[in-house]
């Protein structure tokens, strides 16, 4: 089995919602379905969401590498796909990220601003800039909650049973039996 490694710069095709907290929710999707994915896939790496433009970067074993990436390529959410990296890899360089993301961080910026560059336009990065964009990536310590949008419920919790208002009426209704109660028991 060989390993290999795979980044890649593309386009949003939607309109980025504005979020007040967690990630926009088509990248949230996105991230949901690739985490939940590449676990299975024993694929590692991390996706790069700004400026209406994406940078991911994928390794693990060829096969899997290039099974995502044909259904990445597949993908309306974005278009021109533009191949940055695309070569074997001796050993892995992340450990536990199914997808690991980050967004518009301050470090990012930093690099960015290093390199002279005004925007985060990834399909123009050099090999160099690409291989910093990964180490940013992998040293980020930054990941972001997701909010399931679809449910509003944060990925991880469980559902609750009761809801807050049925819970209220449930303990309102209660209160109103004991005090039943104790009225027919003080009227004997
Ligand atoms: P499903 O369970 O069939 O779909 C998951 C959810 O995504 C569903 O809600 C479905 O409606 C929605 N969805 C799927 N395809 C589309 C579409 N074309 N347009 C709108 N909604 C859609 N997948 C990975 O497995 N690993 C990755 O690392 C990965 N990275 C991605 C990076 C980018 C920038 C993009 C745009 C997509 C990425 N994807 C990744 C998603 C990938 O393109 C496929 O959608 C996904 O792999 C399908 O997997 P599935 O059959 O298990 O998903």
């Amino acid at each position: 089995m060989s390993l290999m490694r795979l980044a890649y710069a593309s386009e949003a095709t939607f309109e980025a919602k504005p979020v007040e907290k967690g990630v926009e929710p088509h990248v949230a999707r996105i991230l949901m379905t690739s985490r939940r994915n590449n676990a299975k896939g024993k694929l590692v790496g991390g996706l790069y969401y700004g400026n209406n433009r994406f940078f991911q970067y994928l390794e693990g074993e060829e096969d899997e590498v290039r099974k995502t990436f044909d259904r990445i390529l597949k993908d309306e959410r974005h278009r021109n796909v533009v191949t940055l990296i695309e070569e074997p890899l001796e050993d892995r360089t992340f450990s536990n990220w199914s997808m690991k993301y980050v967004p518009l961080s301050r470090d990012v910026r930093r690099f960015l601003e290093s390199q002279g560059l005004e925007a985060f336009e990834p399909a123009s990065f050099t090999s160099d800039q690409c291989e910093d964009m990964i180490e940013l990536v992998r040293n980020s310590s930054h990941d972001q909650k997701l909010v399931n949008h679809d449910d509003t419920r944060t990925v991880g919790d469980t559902p609750q049973a009761f809801s807050p208002g049925l819970k209220a009426g449930l303990i309102a209704a209660a209160l109103c039996l004991l005090g039943a109660l104790f009225f027919a028991g003080s009227m004997l």
